[in-house]
């Protein structure tokens, strides 16, 4: 029952926890077939900072909540809490969700690109659906194999990003301390903030 009726709306979890008329963030979806997918990995100081990963999957964005955050080196695991789909205009989505507003605070696109699903026999969607991704990612900042896997805990919420040992692996660097800007405008979450006030 609950399933049919996501499947009726996918956004409908989206639309019911925002109020558009406070919200900057899109309400609707653009219908693309690109031939390249596409996934971003948006930068949320809300009331805890985390980075919001998500990849373009049957018209609309699959969505993971990962509190640390993506990391370059193979023996990271981070926690990537699946969340609800979001409409494909929030891939270019930047700017300050207002207080009093579900996930208020300051979006950056943090990184952009594309995607390509390794695994040749499984559709992403199904890939999705059995909790095991394996794509390859040519974003501006990230680059190579990474895996999402659903974890045993909490049903279907709790998954982990892992970067796959490749030759874009890298243990030594910190991206998100080297790389925090913007992929789209430049700027850090920081500089968004004081132009605000
Ligand atoms: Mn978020």
């Amino acid at each position: 029952m609950g399933e049919y009726m996501e499947d009726k709306d996918p956004l409908k979890k989206y639309k019911e926890k925002r109020d558009f008329k406070k919200t900057p963030e899109p309400i609707s979806s653009e219908k693309t077939t690109s031939k390249n997918p596409r996934f971003v990995i948006q930068k949320h100081a809300a009331r805890k900072l985390h980075y919001d990963f998500r990849l373009e999957v049957g018209g609309v964005l699959k969505s993971w909540a990962i509190p640390k955050g993506p990391s370059t080196d193979p023996g990271q695991k981070r926690l990537a809490v699946h969340t609800e789909d979001h409409p494909i205009d929030y891939i270019n989505f930047e700017g300050i969700i207002p207080e009093g507003n579900y996930g208020a605070g300051t979006v950056i696109v943090w990184d952009n690109g594309t995607y390509q699903n390794l695994k040749e026999k499984v559709p992403i969607e199904k890939a999705v659906e059995e909790g095991h991704i394996d794509i390859w990612l040519e974003g501006k900042k990230l680059k190579g194999g990474y895996a999402l896997i659903k974890t045993g805990r909490g049903k279907r919420k709790f998954w982990l990003l892992l970067k796959k040992k490749d030759e874009m692996a890298n243990s030594d660097e910190d991206i998100l301390v080297d790389r925090p800007e913007s992929a789209i405008c430049g700027c850090t979450i920081e500089e968004v903030d004081d132009t605000k006030k």
